[in-house]
């Protein structure tokens, strides 16, 4: 698709959205343009923001999804740019993906999005960047003999100018200096350095790097060009890999989080984003400059501006003003001003239902309490698409707390706004679920079908108990013949009180398995789910609450949130310290109740009162006199900034004293001699 074609369809679809609504929209693709480069967290903001107002229009999604990634939010990056090209059919957009999955330490499917029959059927410049994200990726797999052979398929007649072959000659010098070829490699930098007429890649720095003999291409300088953030990269062991890879030249902005965390050579089309960078701007109601929606000094989230949302922002009340009592359980002795709480610190509360507020059919030691008097909207978020709001809200009641069904989020809701975004007013989509899921769906204007035969335009798939093999397949054969497929959730298990029951997840592993495709999905850790949830609270700062690391923790992460990992559910403290970098949460607390400690102290870094000493795989605890709730905050930031070396099947963790072993004892932690 041409640039001046996605113009035109751009506009075409702003104009499809109410007319304050799309200048709002427009506006915040221009500020998207404008910091993409100089501030991606804020860039990706404005992204989200354009989001949630015009949803449904592809560029707006592509937008969002290129800001994702240059931020380093490979998980949204990957979500919001397959929707993107589901709506508009861009397949520049192919790499980026591809690029992002890297980023999230997927390369085998970055490989497969490469090989696929897609993959293979892009020409000029996309071709080229789609192979040097197959070379990274093989890369990332300690495999630079094959990143060399993918390379090769391209042109590498020497002599061309110009960004394209400069970016190629630099990733296969890269992939040489990788194979152990210094010569090689520096011969190919030179290349690079040569045909680079537009500055777009640090050939030349290379080149310096390689001439100095104390530079050692398997460790680059000790120091380290990324300062600490080797000890946070979750895929890969090998520096080499990631550090040659990482100069790879198109990463847009070195300085951002992309930069830090992830491993992946970030091999953004330049077209893609020029794209992106014209349409705004060639848009003539935001040509000059409109007054910008003031920005919000916590978040960078624009506030609500005057605008017409497409989906109408419900604030929630929660139970603020029931309670304004006393400060904190745990206030200090008189005297000294209470220190502020992490519930103080936000403006309201995302929480996860099971594990974290109730437990099947008993509420969590504490939940009752923190919630009826926190001051806060709060929220239910759930991933459990089976019962609809009310029912959620009436077992919540049930059990002692204060809900309505307004309160309630679940990934039913989020899945069948899913559907409305990418399908047509009319359109049917086959419901694999419970009876709940399909009034979600008939609520937001789409048919339901019972049957492939129906010829539906989508699928959407959540858990229900009566799901049989007649089911799955009904599904399997709906979307072998096109349709549109969107899960619930993607949760493999289902806690019960028995054990672990087959979830959501397994059964759709199953259609995928029969299909070879894989679905959007709308629930934890997806962003769907948690967009919706922001959107609701109506504040720009919530806190998320949960007790899973892949779902709700990880959900947080997608969406730029803090949270607080609660251990009344599936995660342990063991969990915790081998966390990967998008499962770490803000901070770490026994159970809802730590919502009322002092946010500092809760919070996942070093603290004073203990030493953490880390030998291989032996960790040793030593009391200096901190209380047990900053223990494992700081055990937890010690382990992770102890890098990858650590093999967490072997770990033993241990206090060096009486104090310290019963502490970790009570943590689940075995205390060694
Ligand atoms: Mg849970």
């Amino acid at each position: 698709m041409a640039a001046s074609d996605l113009d035109a369809s751009v506009r075409r679809d702003l104009l499809s959205l109410d007319k304050a609504n799309a200048e709002s929209v427009a506006r915040h693709l221009v500020m998207v343009t404008r910091l993409l480069e100089e501030a991606p967290v804020l860039a990706l903001e404005h992204a989200r923001a354009a989001r949630r107002r015009g949803g449904r229009v592809g560029l707006v999604r592509e937008t969002a999804g290129i800001a994702a990634y240059n931020a380093g939010e490979w998980q949204e990056a990957v979500s919001e740019l397959r929707t993107a090209k589901r709506i508009t059919g861009n397949s520049a957009l192919l790499p980026l993906i591809a690029d992002a999955e890297r980023g999230l330490g997927r390369a085998d499917r970055a490989i497969e999005i490469a090989r696929s029959e897609e993959g293979r059927s892009l020409t000029g410049e996309e071709a080229t960047e789609m192979r040097i994200v197959e070379a990274g990726a093989r890369m990332d797999l300690g495999e630079p003999e094959k990143a060399l052979v993918t390379l090769q398929l391209e042109n590498l007649s020497v002599g061309q100018a110009g960004t394209g072959p400069a970016r190629l000659f630099y990733a296969y010098a890269s992939a040489l200096l990788a194979a152990g070829r210094r010569d090689d490699a520096v011969t190919w930098f030179m290349n690079a350095s040569a045909a680079d007429v537009d500055d777009v890649t640090d050939a030349e720095m290379r080149l310096v790097e390689l001439a100095d003999p104390d530079f050692d291409p398997d460790l680059g300088y000790q120091e380290g060009v990324d300062g600490s953030s080797a000890a946070d990269d979750g895929a890969d062991g090998d520096p080499v890999t990631a550090d040659a890879d990482r100069r790879v030249p198109h990463n847009p902005a070195p300085e951002t989080p992309a930069g830090d965390v992830a491993p992946a050579a970030p091999a953004a089309g330049p077209s893609v984003r020029e794209q992106v960078a014209e349409v705004p701007a060639a848009d003539p109601p935001v040509a000059e400059e409109p007054p910008l929606a003031a920005v919000s000094a916590t978040t960078g989230v624009a506030e609500s501006s005057p605008v017409v949302a497409d989906t109408e922002v419900v604030p929630v009340g929660g139970s603020a003003a029931q309670v304004d009592g006393d400060e904190s359980p745990e206030e200090p002795e008189s005297g000294e001003p209470a220190p502020e709480t992490v519930m103080a610190s936000y403006d309201a509360l995302l929480l996860d239902l099971d594990g974290t507020v109730f437990g099947g059919h008993a509420p969590i030691v504490g939940a009752r309490e923190t919630l009826a008097r926190a001051e806060i909207p709060q929220l239910f978020v759930t991933n459990n698409a089976s019962r609809r709001p009310a029912e959620v809200a009436e077992h919540l009641n049930e059990l002692g707390f204060e809900a309505g069904p307004e309160q309630v989020v679940t990934s039913a809701q989020s899945g069948a706004q899913l559907l409305a975004e990418h399908l047509e007013p009319g359109s049917r989509a086959l419901v694999i679920g419970s009876d709940g899921l399909a009034q979600e769906v008939r609520e937001v204007g789409i048919g339901v079908a019972r049957s492939a035969d129906d010829k539906p335009d989508a699928v959407i798939q959540g858990y229900s108990a009566h799901i049989g093999w007649a089911e799955l397949s009904e599904a399997a054969l709906a979307i072998r013949a096109g349709a549109l497929w969107v899960a619930t959730n993607i949760d493999a298990t289902l806690p019960s009180e028995r054990g672990l029951l087959v979830g959501n997840g397994s059964l759709v592993a199953a259609v995928a398995n029969a299909t070879g495709k894989t679905p959007l999905v709308a629930g934890k850790p997806a962003a769907p789910l948690m967009i919706d949830a922001i959107r609701r609270s109506g504040v720009n700062n919530p806190l998320v609450v949960g007790d899973r690391l892949d779902t709700d923790i990880e959900g947080a992460h997608t969406v730029g949130l803090d949270s607080v990992l609660v251990l009344t559910g599936v995660s342990t403290a063991r969990d915790l310290l081998a966390a990967p970098p998008e499962q770490r949460p803000t901070y770490v607390v026994a159970d809802l109740r730590g919502l009322y400690l002092p946010v500092d102290l809760v919070r996942i870094v070093a603290h004073e009162g203990w030493q953490i000493r880390i030998d291989g795989h032996a960790v040793t605890v030593v009391s200096a006199g901190g209380p047990v709730e900053s223990l494992l905050p700081s055990l937890a930031a010690a382990v992770w900034a102890s890098g990858e070396s650590i093999d967490h099947e072997e770990l033993t963790v241990s206090g060096a004293d009486g104090t310290a072993s019963e502490m970790l004892h009570r943590l689940g932690f075995g205390v060694v001699g």
